[in-house]
């Protein structure tokens, strides 16, 4: 879909998203906003900045009835300022349509809220918690309500928001269309779709810019003692300039960046019990090339903007498929080739097996040995991913990893495993100060 117009949207909704300048739906937009047209419940996998507003924002514009002077759309955001920044959108893009937005939420006069609501407005974006106060005040009433959207529905769980939602969503009319977006998708959050909704669409952006066809994806099947030396196997013949190993917790993170410091890999960790300028250093090594490889967790990577990663390497497989999308997107990005590696071990391998059956794109076996264990993929779901649309279906294309071998000097030249440790990219990158010379990661 290339433009708007292709849209089934009123006049006014067009011209309003005219003037604010949008051009090209986003791909949040592409996916999300026909089956909302059409009726559907959706759970979108998308942030703030995706352009999730306008994807939920228009059809609920095109719901309303302006002859009618009742609250027919409700959104919850976790905060004042997400609030605030919804309202500011709709009333943007529906300028020309005579709806009426309010944002309510904790900190603002409740006055100034009653005297809205008493005029009578359309849409209201609030934060739970004076959502239900209002409720209770019996100053808002969505009896005719039948659009209603959950944003950053992740945030609003991790503030503890999860009881308000229930009741606010008990107090809204069954018949209602229902959108719940999120940037991860925790199960808490699945059972509220599963109570509340009706066969939602699943719709999967990544977060990150799309990936270039250049990703290529590979598991290793290992045992929780040999997972270690997978890495490092991994880290040897594929020497990447620079790589992400995710781990789930801090304590794995800081370990496996020590653990790779003491057999030479020039390695710095980045979690959450690192202070800020520890943090910040580890960044700056990283992204001077001083390091190359950043041992992270996925909650202190969140929101990084590291460009030009060659591989990714999950050493854990993520509980949350999604977050798989998430980490993988962080290479092959802006036309680069990138790989992506997971580390599978036998406790991990169901997690793993929901990740395969997500993805459009073919994951392949790393070794020889990996491709002779089975997994059972369940069907596939409905799940659309953006980012891997472009694979065009994905298929043979990279069948076998480089004939098996994986390990032995299969990398022209062979031998290499010995030289890459004296001088392991010294030249070019900022000299050999990586045992300890710059003295910077030893500290951690
Ligand atoms: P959001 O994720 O909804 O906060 O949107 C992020 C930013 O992208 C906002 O400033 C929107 O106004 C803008 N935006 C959303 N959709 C489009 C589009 N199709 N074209 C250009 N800008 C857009």
């Amino acid at each position: 879909m290339n433009s708007f117009k292709e849209l089934e949207l009123r006049p006014q909704i067009l011209r309003g998203v005219d003037e604010a300048g949008f051009e090209k739906p986003f791909p949040i937009q592409q996916l999300a906003i026909g089956p909302l047209l059409a009726g559907h419940d959706i759970i979108g996998q998308a942030k703030t900045g995706s352009g999730k507003t306008a994807a939920f924002g228009l059809p609920m514009l095109q719901a309303i009835d302006t002859a009618r002077n009742e609250v027919q759309a409700l959104v919850l955001a976790p905060t004042r300022e997400l609030a605030v920044q919804i309202r500011d959108e709709i009333s943007r893009l529906g300028a020309y349509t005579g709806v009426s937005v309010l944002a309510i939420y904790g900190g603002q006069s409740i006055n100034v809220q009653l005297d809205h609501l008493r005029r009578g407005v359309h849409v209201v974006v609030g934060t739970p918690g004076r959502v239900i106060d209002h409720l209770k005040r019996g100053t808002l009433d969505f009896r005719k309500t039948k659009f209603v959207v959950l944003d950053e529905a992740d945030t609003m769980l991790d503030m503890g928001f999860i009881e308000d939602i229930e009741f606010i969503l008990d107090s809204i009319p069954p018949g209602r269309q229902m959108s719940l977006f999120s940037a991860t998708m925790p199960q808490r959050i699945m059972d509220i779709a599963a109570r509340h909704m009706k066969n939602p669409e699943k719709i999967l952006v990544s977060a990150d810019e799309p990936q270039s066809d250049e990703l290529e994806q590979y598991y290793a099947v290992t045992g929780y003692d040999d997972k270690f030396q997978t890495l490092v196997d991994i880290l040897e013949t594929e020497r990447p300039a620079s790589a992400i190993i995710f781990t789930r917790t801090k304590y794995g993170a800081h370990k496996m960046a020590r653990e790779l410091q003491k057999r030479y890999f020039n390695a710095v960790p980045l979690h959450g019990d690192l202070s800020q300028n520890q943090r910040d250093h580890s960044m700056r090594l990283f992204r001077d090339a001083k390091a190359d490889i950043l041992v992270a967790t996925d909650v202190a990577s969140r929101g990084l903007d590291i460009s030009q990663v060659e591989a990714v390497i999950n050493y854990d497989v993520p509980e949350d498929p999604l977050l798989y999308f998430h980490r993988v997107g962080r290479t092959a990005r802006a036309g680069d080739t990138g790989k992506a590696f997971t580390l599978v071990s036998g406790d991990e391998q169901s997690d793993f097996e929901r990740i395969l059956s997500l993805s459009k794109a073919a994951i392949n076996p790393l070794r020889k040995q990996d491709a002779e264990h089975k997994f059972y993929i369940p069907a596939k779901t409905t799940i659309t991913q953006v980012q891997n649309s472009r694979y065009g279906g994905g298929g043979g294309r990279r069948g076998g990893y480089r004939g098996g071998g994986y390990r032995g000097g299969n990398r022209g030249g062979g031998g290499g495993n010995g030289s890459r440790r004296g001088g392991y990219r010294g030249n070019g990158r900022g000299g050999s100060n990586r045992r300890g010379g710059g003295g910077g990661y030893s500290s951690w």
